[in-house]
């Protein structure tokens, strides 16, 4: 059964450790995050973007395949289906479609409508008991073609919004999506910090996790960052294997053409990558 991410994070904050939040585009994404979650024992959150909730055919299916999938396999530590970066409509689509969590990403808004909209949200996940993230402080990323630098969030912003209620906060501190540009700046521990002496015990959430140096990770946990974002990390890995078996023929070979041989190599690349996160962030044996 789906769970709320809130305990799971609540733990974690408390034992200086993170929670990975993979996100998932497809069956075999979605298999083997729930797989290594299991084999690791480890707590798990399933990133759901709404362009990838729009490719998978609705979020009526993602919650139909995630159930099923949590019964037939067997899984049994804490997991959590959250809507990643969602707008207000898109929360509301999840709420209704049987996610457990969701973020609502009013980042962009002036922080009044944010609050006003988030407030809202907040009423109707605590009804259900399910978990809510918030943002402050725009991520940045790669948008049409200009790669933005990562935006930090005011920490008295990111009070007036954890005071709403929400289960965990994301605050810009530098982080960006996607691949990180060679001259980037690095996290800013000072606004992380600030954030947390505003925010005490909330839990805090590192977005674009994919590529931020291993002391980096550590040291944004030690300051209360208690889920870590990971998309783009689980999308190169698979790339990398799928291409490797094509470039070396074994689609040509036997039967290497049957879809469930052509995606294995893919698969098993983000299994190994899911595990290697867990580790890094410390969540094997938490479950
Ligand atoms: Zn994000």
């Amino acid at each position: 059964m789906l769970v709320s991410a809130k305990e799971m994070l609540n733990k974690a904050r408390e034992g200086k450790y993170a929670v990975g939040q993979f996100n998932i585009n497809n069956l075999e994404w979605t298999k083997a995050i729930l797989l290594t979650a299991q084999e690791q024992n480890s707590p798990v959150i399933l990133g759901v973007s709404e362009g990838a909730g729009k490719y998978m055919c609705g979020y009526k299916t993602v919650v139909g395949m995630v159930n099923g999938m949590l019964e037939e396999l067997g899984i049994t530590v804490p997991v959590a289906l959250h809507l990643d970066h969602g707008s207000y409509d898109g929360a509301k689509a999840c709420i209704e479609a049987g996610f457990s969590s969701v973020m609502f990403d009013g980042s962009h808004y002036p922080i009044e409508e944010n609050i006003e909209k988030t407030k809202e949200l907040v009423a109707e996940c605590e009804k259900l008991g399910l978990s809510i993230e918030a943002e402050v402080g725009s991520i940045g990323g790669e948008e049409d073609g200009v790669i933005g630098a990562g935006e930090c969030a005011d920490p008295d912003e990111c009070k007036a919004i954890a005071d709403l209620g929400v289960t965990m906060l994301a605050a810009g501190i530098g982080n960006i999506h996607g691949k990180y540009p060679e001259n980037w700046a690095g996290l800013s521990f000072e606004t992380l910090a600030a954030v947390k002496e505003k925010v005490g015990d909330m839990p805090l959430v590192l977005h674009g996790g994919t590529g931020i140096p291993e002391d980096m990770i550590k040291k944004a946990i030690s300051l209360g960052v208690a889920k870590i974002n990971v998309n783009t990390e689980c999308q190169l890995a698979f790339q990398e294997a799928t291409r490797k078996y094509i470039e070396e023929g074994k689609d040509q070979q036997g039967k290497g053409f049957d879809p469930r041989k052509l995606l294995a190599p893919g698969f098993e690349a983000i299994k190994e990558t899911v595990k290697e996160k867990m580790e890094l962030f410390g969540s094997i044996g938490k479950a």
